[in-house]
């Protein structure tokens, strides 16, 4: 039996999601590095982010699954169809980690004085994928 990296994520919620979904298709999955990213995240690039692996043969399957979740497009929770407010594109990036704020500028400036050891904040956010406009959607 051989476990393949499926796909790879910074925030450990998505990760959990995804092998829910995957497990509710009958496919088992496993979470790695899931722990030390979440406490530090400048693990992140060290460890190649959260994996979701799978078994080899369950791959091409997940692989399927995770491509139309991607290709559908992001709702709120009153299942309206989430657009940019720039272009109006619904090709987003959702729980897009941006670095474009006071508090996160300074987050990643205090944490490479302190040695890295304290969590960065980012900010959660959609980002357009033709445009690039990041924006939070109105009510969270
Ligand atoms: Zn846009």
């Amino acid at each position: 039996m051989q476990l393949v990296t499926v796909k790879t994520f910074e925030d450990h919620f998505q990760a959990r999601l995804l092998e829910s979904k995957l497990e509710s298709e009958g496919i088992p999955s496993v979470v790695l590095y899931e722990n030390i990213i979440t406490l530090n995240r400048m693990y992140n690039v060290a460890m190649g982010g959260i994996l979701l692996k799978v078994h080899s043969d369950d791959y091409e399957r997940s692989r399927k699954i995770i491509i139309d979740i991607d290709n559908s497009p992001w709702t709120d929770e009153d299942d309206q169809i989430l657009e940019c407010p720039k272009c109006q594109s619904t090709n987003l990036y959702g729980g897009f980690l941006s670095f474009r704020s006071l508090p996160a500028i300074l987050a990643v400036f205090i944490s490479f004085i302190a040695g890295g050891c304290y969590p960065i904040y980012f900010k959660s956010v959609y980002r357009c994928k033709k445009c690039g406009t990041e924006f939070k959607n109105v009510g969270e």
